[in-house]
């Protein structure tokens, strides 16, 4: 199986490039904001998340980690998986190893998008006219989930690295070119 982590602070491109990756390796994708994102409004579990994800602020990993699983879970007979903004916290991390160690694959490689702070809340503020996502919409949601991608899930990349499956990525560029490097990043894998 090709597990694949898409990593990078909020605006890197993980979301457009997941896209991408899907269709060349015919992927799963998840994406565990998207699934935050498409809960039934009313339910509890759409209110609890919210009340965090609304402030830029991380859901609990318990919560987080339920659903990761069951949306993996979803797809039995996947190639592989993509991974996108999840994991988030160390915790985060070491229950997915636990769980693809369960299932008798691993991840296979963390590719990790490198966006300077400056470019990324131009892209959010950008993004913000077409996504209708109010945490995209407001600067200080904005630079409240760029410190908690500093503090929580920065260190996701170390724990990675430590396994010797941290790949860097310039994610400056044309979607096309961040594209072009993601697959020659892959490709060199095997
Ligand atoms: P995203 O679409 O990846 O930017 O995620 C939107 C929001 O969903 C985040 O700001 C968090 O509140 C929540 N979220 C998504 N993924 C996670 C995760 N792995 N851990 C905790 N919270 C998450």
């Amino acid at each position: 199986m090709l597990n694949i982590v898409l990593f990078g602070p909020p605006g890197a491109g993980k979301g457009t490039q997941s896209e991408r990756l899907k269709e060349k390796y015919d992927l799963a994708h998840i994406s565990t904001g998207d699934v935050f994102r498409g809960l039934d409004p009313t339910s509890e579990l759409a209110k609890l998340a919210s009340s965090y994800s609304a402030k830029g602020n991380l859901v609990p990993d318990a919560i987080t980690i339920q659903i990761l699983e069951g949306e993996v879970s979803k797809h039995p007979n996947a190639l592989g998986v993509i991974y996108d903004g999840f994991p988030r916290t160390t915790a985060q991390a070491e229950a997915l190893d636990k769980f693809l160690a369960s299932k008798g694959t691993e991840v296979t490689r963390m590719i990790s998008l490198v966006v300077p702070e400056d470019e990324l809340k131009t892209r959010l503020i950008a993004r913000a006219e077409v996504s209708g996502r109010a945490d995209d919409a407001d600067p200080a949601i904005i630079q409240n989930r760029i410190n908690t991608y500093q503090q929580s899930t920065a260190p996701v990349a170390d724990f990675y690295k430590e396994q010797g499956k941290l790949i860097e990525i310039d994610g400056v560029g044309s979607i096309d070119e961040i594209t072009a490097r993601i697959f020659g990043a892959i490709d060199s894998i095997k």
